[in-house]
């Protein structure tokens, strides 16, 4: 039995006194427990942080950097360790574990830069002989707190860029798969990152809201659902820190009639099911324009009735279990949801069996039709293997539909038209969209953020807008008086009396 607490200074803690269950979502079966921090706890995580921040900021831009090259190298040695980690506790395919952590790994790459992404700006002769310059500079202890859906890569959003700029950090990894980020804790250590630069604190509401209160945290970043999201930004703003929290989404596929139809429904499929929806970038909705429907009806079918559902760990598997028996049950009500409202389910995943894994929390694609807008299945989050295709008469709709939408993270159009897709990245109103790509996460040299309630706060995640978050501006304006440089130009004649 896993036994996973905190790790603090450099160190594993001992256990806390309330502890929660950690289960294998393949196979229902318990895989030990993980102790939840105190209000004490946290606070001694915050200490240590603190304390460790005061060298830790005056290191080197380029010896930071070296840490983290260090540490990149490290994971990839890794690599099949760590992907088992999160598909034991998350469930996903393990190829899909390792593209999240290569692509949380893009992201220490990016902040292997900071010694060119930290310079700031100069301007000579402001005034007559002023000069004045910017400096980008750490803020002090700061905080990430992550969902269960990307135990690697959300964290990996973070704390990368936040070390590099000089910050010391706290990271409260989801409670239900919180190992893979402990085995980073002993990684970095690895590296050489000095003890209490990075620290995790496992926990619930008790851990977070202690972060979010605490005078001596600076910075929050946060991902996870909208309501958490929103609660977050307001308790940690209302105490003066600096937040982004990123929240769900309810991304739309807008399906032209003259796309190539094979390759939508190829992305279709992956950007469905993959991870078995719980991505924050999945597409839950396919608006179908014109006569398309029916025809990727047809050709969707098949493809759904191929996906090898199963244990993760198994090779060849295209879609694991749900996190938990609670999301299980809640994304097979959103199904009987879907059927009470009048859309047409055409593939019912409910009770499916998976030999060997009848405790598993597993369910397989489900597919309805006819959905309208002002159903529940087509308003909220679902995080779920759970497509819902709206039939809309034209382009128009579809797009006042996708910017009537209450979240906006992410959305994709496909179609061989310039003009139609031109005029989509114009006009939509959601933060990251795809032109034929199905998942357009971006790279982490570009930020990554949703609009509307999918995100609280001005800025975005990892990129610019990263190192624009973790540091603080200063602008310095500086004269220095002229006669000084007069007196060391006369030394070159004979000195006589003034
Ligand atoms: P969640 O909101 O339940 O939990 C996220 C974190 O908040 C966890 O660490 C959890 O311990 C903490 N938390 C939960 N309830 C809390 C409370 N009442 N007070 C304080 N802290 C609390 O989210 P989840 O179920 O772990 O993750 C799935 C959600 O995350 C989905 O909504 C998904 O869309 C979203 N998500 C968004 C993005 C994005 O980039 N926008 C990325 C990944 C996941």
């Amino acid at each position: 039995m896993l036994s996973i607490n905190h790790f603090i200074n450099g160190q594993h803690t001992t256990a806390s006194q309330r502890q929660q269950d950690i289960y294998e979502p393949a196979t229902g079966e318990l895989r030990g427990q993980v102790s939840l921090a105190s209000q004490g706890e946290v606070a001694q995580a915050i200490a240590t942080a603190k304390a460790a921040y005061q060298t830790w900021s005056q290191v080197t831009p380029l010896n930071r950097a070296r840490v983290l090259f260090k540490f990149k190298a490290l994971v990839e040695q890794n690599i099949e360790e760590m992907a088992e980690l999160i598909t034991r506790e998350h469930g996903k395919v393990i190829d899909d574990a390792k593209g999240e952590l290569i692509r949380g790994l893009e992201v220490v790459e990016f902040a292997c830069g900071i010694p060119h992404l930290l310079k700031g700006e100069h301007t000579q002769q402001v005034g007559g002989g002023v000069d004045s310059w910017s400096v980008n500079q750490s803020l002090g202890v700061v905080a990430g707190i992550a969902p269960f859906n990307f135990p690697v890569m959300v964290p990996m959003w973070m704390f990368p860029i936040a070390i590099a700029c000089g910050n010391t950090f706290i990271m409260k990894p989801s409670e239900k798969d919180p190992s893979s980020v402990m085995r980073i804790a002993e990684l970095l250590k690895e590296a050489g990152l000095p003890d209490g630069v990075f620290n995790v604190v496992n926990g619930d509401k008790e851990a977070v809201d202690t972060l979010l209160t605490h005078p001596d945290i600076q910075a929050v970043s946060f991902v996870g659902s909208t309501p958490i999201a929103e609660y977050i930004y307001t308790t940690a703003s209302a105490h003066g820190k600096r937040v982004q929290a990123l929240g769900g989404a309810k991304n739309h596929m807008l399906l032209m009639p003259d796309a190539d139809l094979d390759q939508a429904v190829n992305a279709l499929m992956g950007a469905a099911y993959g991870s078995a929806g719980e991505r924050c970038m999945a597409i839950s909705v396919v608006l179908a324009v014109g006569d398309v429907g029916d025809k990727l009806v047809d050709k969707l079918l098949p493809q759904i009735r191929d996906l090898r559902v199963g244990n993760g760990m198994t090779p060849e598997m295209d879609m694991g279990p749900l996190i938990s028996a609670q999301h299980l049950a809640k994304v097979s009500d959103y199904v009987e949801t879907g059927l009470q409202e009048g859309a047409s389910l055409l593939v019912d995943g409910r009770n499916i069996s998976i030999e060997d894994h009848q405790q598993g929390y597993f369910l397989g694609a489900c597919l309805f039709d006819h959905v309208t807008p002002t159903m529940r299945i087509y308003q909220e989050e679902i995080f779920g293997p759970v497509l819902a295709i709206v039939r809309v008469k034209d382009y128009a709709e579809a797009l006042a539909l996708i910017n009537q939408h209450e979240f906006g993270n992410g959305t994709a159009i496909f179609t061989q038209s310039g003009e139609a897709a031109r005029h989509f990245c114009h006009h939509v109103e959601v933060g990251m969209v795809g032109v034929n790509v199905p998942i357009p996460v971006p790279m982490a040299f570009h930020s990554f953020g949703g609009w509307k309630r999918s995100l609280f706060g001005p800025l975005h995640m990892h990129g610019p807008d990263g190192v624009r978050f973790y540091t603080k501006r200063k602008a310095i304006t500086a004269r220095w008086p002229q006669a000084k440089l007069t007196e060391a130009a006369s030394a070159f004649i004979m000195p006589t009396m003034k």
